[in-house]
């Protein structure tokens, strides 16, 4: 199927306008008609070759809405005309312990991703969103509730999945504090979920000029990170901590602010170690963990609940000649909250 794309020829080169041809629908296959796709910084830091060798040409993009233009003979899930929505992998192996507990994201056998990737056949370039056309097997897409504003919903496929996913994980609820760090794409809808939940967020923030915009996601404290002494009033008062950092930080300063027996949950990918204190793990039986997007139950699960309590995206909505902008505009963390592109403009 004759495609249109944006497409970065190497790492330090601009995204342009591109064609390529997607498969022809397989008996299980559904194909549709992109509508927005969202900015994640994963893309950035791929197509930039920030997470090591990269695959171009590559069509970024896996936070995608649109609607079905066609199924293949054994679709089931699917009919024409139904709102759907495509996320960060597109296949898995399906039969290991972990695929098997609907944890596709952590596939043992690896889960495909979206793009910047070879599919499962060995030689196919997976090719992402930011085109007009997109091919998946019906099994790894998702239904997009009916009330959702169609833009506001495409950052929740992966933005949104990936804070969904830990808060549950970590069961946040009435009467536990949370922290997101950073309120960028992935920290906003970190805000909206936990006061969903009914936990006592606090933002940590390095940009205080987003304080009124947190505050109105629903945090209950904004913390501006710049100076450290703002920070050590609070030391061994939290729960959970997510950290949605996509740069390098001094992380020891964050698990000091756990509680006895808190977790630190990784979520930003800065694509260098962290140096962590034994001290400030021990003192207080601290654990630092990760937690990587969420599988197809759990992601339907999510675009569910936002249609329940009316939850989407904050979301810039722009067309495909201001992408490259879009780039460095996320980078210097002045987006509000999350790039979408409007696919029609590819
Ligand atoms: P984003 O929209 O750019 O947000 C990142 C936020 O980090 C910024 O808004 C900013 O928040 C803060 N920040 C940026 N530079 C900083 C600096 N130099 N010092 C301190 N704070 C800084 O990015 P995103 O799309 O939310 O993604 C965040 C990270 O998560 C990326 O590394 C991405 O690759 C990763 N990610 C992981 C998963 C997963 O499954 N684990 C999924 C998707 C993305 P403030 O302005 O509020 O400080
Ligand atoms: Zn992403
Ligand atoms: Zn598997």
């Amino acid at each position: 199927m004759k495609t249109r794309a944006l497409a970065v020829h190497g790492a330090s080169a601009p995204l342009t306008p591109w064609e390529f041809d997607r498969r022809e629908l397989r008996s299980g296959d559904v194909a549709l008609d992109i509508a927005f796709a969202g900015i994640c910084h994963s893309d950035i830091h791929q197509a930039r070759e920030e997470w090591g060798p990269a695959i171009f040409p590559m069509v970024p993009g896996h936070e995608i809405v649109g609607t079905v233009r066609e199924i293949g003979s054994a679709v089931t899930k699917f009919a024409v005309g139904d709102r759907i929505g495509v996320g960060v992998f597109v296949d898995s192996c399906r039969r290991c312990v972990n695929c098997l507990r609907g944890l596709e994201q952590y596939c043992t056998e690896g889960m495909t991703g979206t793009y910047n990737t070879l599919e499962r056949d060995g030689s196919t370039v997976a090719m992402g969103g930011y085109s007009n056309i997109f091919v998946i097997d019906q099994d790894y897409a998702v239904h997009v509730p009916e009330n959702l504003d169609m833009a506001g919903v495409a950052p929740l496929l992966c933005a949104g999945i990936t804070l969904y996913s830990p808060l549950k994980n970590w069961d946040a609820k009435p009467g536990m504090k949370v922290g997101v760090m950073g309120l960028g794409g992935l920290g906003h809808m970190g805000v909206k979920f936990a006061a969903a939940l009914g936990a006592d967020v606090t933002v940590f923030s390095h940009s205080p000029s987003k304080e009124a915009d947190a505050k109105a996601m629903g945090a209950h404290h904004f913390v501006v990170t710049k100076d450290p002494k703002n920070l050590a009033p609070l030391a061994a008062s939290f729960d959970l901590i997510l950290n949605t950092v996509s740069a390098e930080l001094d992380i020891n300063i964050y698990l000091n602010l756990l509680k006895l027996d808190g977790t630190l949950v990784v979520i930003g990918l800065p694509g260098k170690p962290y140096a962590v204190e034994a001290g400030t793990l021990l003192g207080a039986r601290r654990s630092m963990s990760g937690s990587m997007i969420g599988g197809i139950a759990e992601m339907q699960e999510m675009l569910d609940f936002c249609g329940t309590h009316n939850i989407t995206s904050d979301v810039e909505v722009i067309t495909a000649d201001y992408v490259n902008t879009a780039y460095d505009r996320t980078v210097a963390s002045d987006v509000k909250y999350r790039f979408v592109i409007d696919a029609s403009t590819i």
